[in-house]
């Protein structure tokens, strides 16, 4: 019988320090086979899990005696979070231990994007020299719109002031003489102000209902021509099928996806060909770095849950 179970991949050494003082089970390909999570943790105190893990269902009604849950990450839409609390089951995730990660993907995603430095590699590469036939921008004097502003959305603000963009964010919970929009030179904006003036959009929000589809074909039509959207929190913020008409239509400048709405993202899923897009397998939080400090907040969260601190 096991203490933890771990069903997604995480840092080799924060194994080995769990396995000093629990049972534990790793195994980062149980993810795709829900009815081993629920074999081998049928009766463990605490999971961890990534953000596919699916923590809900016949998952928790499987864990009878789950007491705290790991998120290796943020985002919590992969565990029903309702559920947990009427079950009094604690969920752990890693705040901020992302953070510098998710925004410097931003950073490099709108300057790749701007500069069109994959299109071009591409030419290269297939042997021609599109010196003048791509058009290339600078992001220095863009407007850059975050949707979001929080742990993220600021950590993308503190980078792009250094690149001399024109900042502004909406966000509900942040109101608009709340003293941190000054301290990051952002303006706070509506949200129709941030669409209908942004060069850059960046999405920086949870996958809520409030959320889901807030990029679709009427906020696109808000947007410039020559926008660029770039979405590393989530996918189901975005109406990809909105986003690929939009992009095929010219009515976007761009766009930079690192999340979908089904992941892994699949070949025929409405994306292919696409032009002005640019995609990434959900990698803007992983980084060598981000992953050694997520498994160090995962590893103290759990033990203290536990009770074993060290
Ligand atoms: P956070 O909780 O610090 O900030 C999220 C902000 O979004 C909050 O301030 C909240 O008020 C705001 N918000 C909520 N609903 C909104 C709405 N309808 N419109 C505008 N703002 C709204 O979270 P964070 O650390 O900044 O992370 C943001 C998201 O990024 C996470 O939820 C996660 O899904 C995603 N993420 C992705 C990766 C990746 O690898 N791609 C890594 C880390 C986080």
């Amino acid at each position: 019988m096991y203490d933890i179970v771990i069903t997604e991949f995480i840092d080799q050494w924060a194994v080995d320090d769990l396995k000093r003082d629990f049972k534990v089970h790793y195994d980062r390909n149980l993810v795709d086979h829900p009815e081993e999570i629920v074999r081998h943790a049928a009766n463990v105190p605490a999971l961890i899990v990534r953000n596919r893990t699916q923590v809900r269902g016949k998952i928790l009604d499987g864990l009878k005696a789950l007491k705290a849950i790991g998120r290796l990450g943020v985002g919590l839409d992969n565990i029903d979070m309702e559920e947990c609390e009427r079950r009094g089951i604690q969920v752990f995730p890693a705040t901020g231990a992302n953070s510098t990660s998710v925004a410097e993907y931003v950073i490099a995603a709108m300057m790749v994007g701007l500069r069109n430095v994959w299109q071009a590699n591409a030419a290269v590469l297939a042997g021609k020299w599109p010196r003048n036939d791509l058009m290339f921008n600078e992001v220095s004097g863009k407007r850059l719109g975050m949707v979001g502003f929080g742990g993220i959305g600021r950590a993308v603000a503190q980078r792009a002031r250094a690149l001399e963009l024109d900042l502004c964010g909406y966000d509900p919970a942040v109101k608009p003489d709340d003293p941190v929009w000054a301290k990051y030179g952002a303006t706070c904006v509506d949200l129709d102000t941030l669409f209908r003036t942004s060069d850059i959009i960046s999405l920086h929000v949870p996958l809520t209902d409030s959320t889901r589809n807030l990029i679709d074909t009427k906020s696109i039509a808000r947007m410039k021509p020559t926008a660029f959207i770039i979405n590393s929190s989530r996918g189901g913020i975005i109406d990809e099928a909105a986003l690929a008409a939009a992009l095929k239509a010219g009515k976007l400048g761009g766009a930079a996806l690192d999340v979908f709405d089904k992941e892994p993202l699949k070949q025929g899923s409405g994306l292919d060909g696409v032009p002005n897009l640019l995609l990434t397998p959900h990698i803007a939080g992983v980084t060598q770095e981000a992953n050694e400090r997520v498994s160090s907040v995962t590893v103290a969260n759990i033990r203290r849950a536990l009770g074993a601190s060290r």
